[in-house]
């Protein structure tokens, strides 16, 4: 595609306007509200200097601004501390304030977080919504989690088929995780960490109820890791009442999510099909001269590709049944529906989400055709 000068200009005058007002890059991620809730986008797995990781806090919070994200938590390993010689930190909770300070101008819900440390089978959860992270410093995990409920926290298990603590990649639901759960003292379970999809925690999060989580667990830059390599941060949509702390908890623990990596998405069939249905818009619809032929524009107001397989009972004009919408992009069909008709079903097949393993969802709109 050839830029026109009037293209450039306009280009440069938005990318300015967005750096002064409001942080946010080309990079932004999008995605729609669904009928009686918000779309947040939230990144809840995050390291800085004070566990693992290598920035200070204040830079985490810039970069969710930047990604247009709407919740964050820093959840510092609240036992391994490899930084310690250089910062010592005996209040756990420093982190958290720290980043405060710099989210408080902002419109970003900073949850306190922290990620209660062990090895296998107990294994890495993130505590958020905690009150005070240095109370889950004890020698038991078992004591650790139920200070956690004590505090309110939602708890969700981490990274569950890391191969360093699971060798075959796979997620084992030991007798640690049940008691947990019958105790309720463990509510969520990744499905995506880092750039791991695990189709093993997706069953596992569907057999005991758990909310479905995706996360960065950024240790480093997110430019680095994600977008200089054409990625897009994991991160969470909660489906939220409204945007505010008490919201965004009980989502979580209603399992209202679903996880995104790219063009994956990755959700319970209740919350990923009304986000699909958001996600596509129906723009020119119309006959062609003297024929049967309907085109229709689908504009993706997402910031993720969205991959169709076509069901409907008629085929296509000029393109495979299987086609993507590009992210924030359109894309023309011609559909042959043989005869002229007042109404259509569009009903399409999500080949990019998953709804279970190896079960992609099928969404429907109904469009109105007028001469
Ligand atoms: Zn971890
Ligand atoms: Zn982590």
């Amino acid at each position: 595609m050839k830029f026109q000068p009037f293209f450039i200009a306009l280009l440069a005058t938005s990318f300015l306007f967005a750096q002064e007002h409001s942080h946010q890059s080309s990079r932004a991620l999008d995605f729609p509200d669904i009928p009686g809730y918000k779309t947040l986008k939230t990144d809840l797995h995050q390291h800085t200097v004070f566990s693992d990781g290598n920035v200070w806090p204040n830079i985490r919070v810039m970069e969710a601004l930047r990604d247009n994200l709407d919740v964050i938590s820093l959840t510092e390993h609240i036992e391994y501390q490899p930084h310690k010689e250089d910062i010592p930190h005996p209040d756990r909770n420093r982190s958290y304030e720290i980043a405060l300070k710099e989210a408080k101008d902002h419109d970003l819900l900073l949850v306190h977080g922290s990620e209660i440390t062990r090895q296998k089978p107990i294994g890495h959860n993130n505590a958020i919504f905690i009150k005070d992270a240095n109370k889950l410093l004890v020698n038991d995990a078992e004591d650790s989690f139920a200070e956690a409920k004590r505090q309110g926290a939602f708890v969700f298990w981490n990274h569950p088929a890391w191969y360093a603590q699971s060798p075959k990649g796979n997620p084992i639901l030991s007798d640690f995780q049940k008691e947990r759960i019958q105790k309720g003292e463990l509510h969520g379970i990744e499905v995506i960490n880092t750039g791991d999809y695990s189709e093993e925690s997706l069953a596992l999060a569907l057999e005991n109820n758990l909310t479905i989580m995706g996360t960065s667990d950024i240790h480093g830059l997110i430019d680095w890791d994600y977008v200089e390599k054409g990625l897009t941060r994991p991160i969470t949509l909660v489906l939220a009442k409204e945007k505010t702390m008490e919201s965004v908890k009980e989502a979580l623990f209603a399992g209202r999510t679903v996880a995104v990596f790219n063009s994956l998405l990755v959700g319970k069939k209740e919350n990923l099909v009304p986000l699909l249905n958001a996600s596509l818009k129906f723009e020119k619809v119309k006959y062609i001269d003297n024929t049967s032929i309907l085109e229709i524009t689908l504009k993706n107001v997402t910031s993720s590709d969205l991959i169709f397989e076509n069901q409907m009972p008629y085929t296509f004009y000029s393109s495979s049944p299987v086609f993507t919408v590009p992210a924030g992009s359109t894309k023309t069909l011609k559909i042959k529906t043989l005869e002229k008709k007042a109404d259509l079903q569009i009903k399409l097949k999500a080949l990019g989400a998953y709804i279970a393993p190896k079960e992609h969802p099928i969404v429907s709109w109904n469009i109105r055709l007028k001469e």
